[in-house]
């Protein structure tokens, strides 16, 4: 059976759109370079923004600009006291190092959780913001009544924004973590044995219907486009089918993702006022 996140990310909408009225939430999404494969994603948190009545400003900077000024943009937004939540957009053009510019960011201003300092948090299960995509991957079994308590979790991604602090936050839940990468000897087996299986992995169609069982419940965190612009999760439709639960893609996790940042800045913005 596939769940959905629409109806998740509209009560985040309804909450953020309430708070929003009663606290000053604002935050600038930073882009250097002009990258179309974030557009979408940009998009979406404008029309969020827009549909909650919250201040969200693009900064576009030009691609060839040194990591010296991004950093002194990074510094003049971080000093603005009329601003409660900073993002940089990835990808970034090369000659850039993604997170020392994220870590230039003033961590009370981090609306998707990936300082260092919020990071160190996390693993130290301290109240504060968290990446975006695991939240959303955690509300998402939490909503549908998913138990994750005693449960076999296995991840398959270990990026820092994705898998690895997903890894944290189901231990946190109690679950036994698996995280699965690109050097993982037998994968299949490991998949098998999953309760709860995760794939961000970033390649169309990877998990298979021999990697799943009839128990499994799956997230499909991936987002992958053909040539059409079709867009296509991290597992095959029949794999899917033949899951006790997984995660709509699109119309899943990525559904929630945005809203997970709102939910972010509103956790910084209340600790503002
Ligand atoms: P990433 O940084 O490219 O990480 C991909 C992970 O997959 C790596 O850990 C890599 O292993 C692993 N991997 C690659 N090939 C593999 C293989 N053959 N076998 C096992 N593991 C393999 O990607 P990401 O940023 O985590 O994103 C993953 C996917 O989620 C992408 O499709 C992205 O677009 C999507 N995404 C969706 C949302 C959402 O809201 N739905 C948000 C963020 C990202 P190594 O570490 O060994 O290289």
């Amino acid at each position: 059976m596939l769940i959905y996140g629409k109806e998740i990310r509209d009560q985040i909408k309804d909450e953020i759109r309430r708070e929003a009225m009663e606290i000053p939430m604002s935050m600038v999404i930073l882009r250097v370079g002009e990258d179309p494969s974030s557009l979408s994603y940009v998009k979406g948190i404008s029309k969020f923004a827009e549909e909650t009545g919250v201040m969200a400003e693009i900064i576009n900077l030009p691609e060839n600009y040194s990591e010296n000024k991004v950093i002194q943009c990074i510094k003049s937004l971080n000093d603005n006291p009329g601003l409660t939540g900073i993002m940089l957009q990835t990808p970034i053009p090369r000659h850039l190092n993604a997170s020392r510019l994220v870590n230039a960011i003033d961590y009370n201003k981090d609306v998707e959780g990936i300082h260092n300092y919020n990071l160190g948090k996390l693993i130290s299960r301290e109240k504060g913001v968290k990446p975006a995509t695991p939240k959303a991957v955690i509300r998402m079994l939490k909503a549908h009544n998913i138990a994750l308590e005693g449960k076999k979790a296995v991840i398959i991604g270990r990026s820092m924004t994705v898998g690895s602090p997903l890894a944290v936050m189901m231990t946190a839940e109690n679950c036994t973590v698996t995280i699965c990468h690109s050097k993982t000897r037998d994968l299949q087996k490991e998949a098998l044995n999953a309760d709860i299986l995760v794939a961000a992995i970033g390649k169309r169609e990877f998990v298979t219907p021999d990697m799943v069982n009839e128990n499994t419940v799956i997230i499909d965190v991936g987002i992958n486009f053909d040539t059409a612009g079709k867009m296509f999760g991290d597992v095959h439709s029949k794999a899917s089918a033949k899951a006790q639960f997984a995660s709509a893609v699109p119309g899943g996790v990525g559904m929630i993702t945005v809203a997970e940042l709102f939910d972010n800045l509103s956790i910084l913005s209340r600790k503002k006022v």
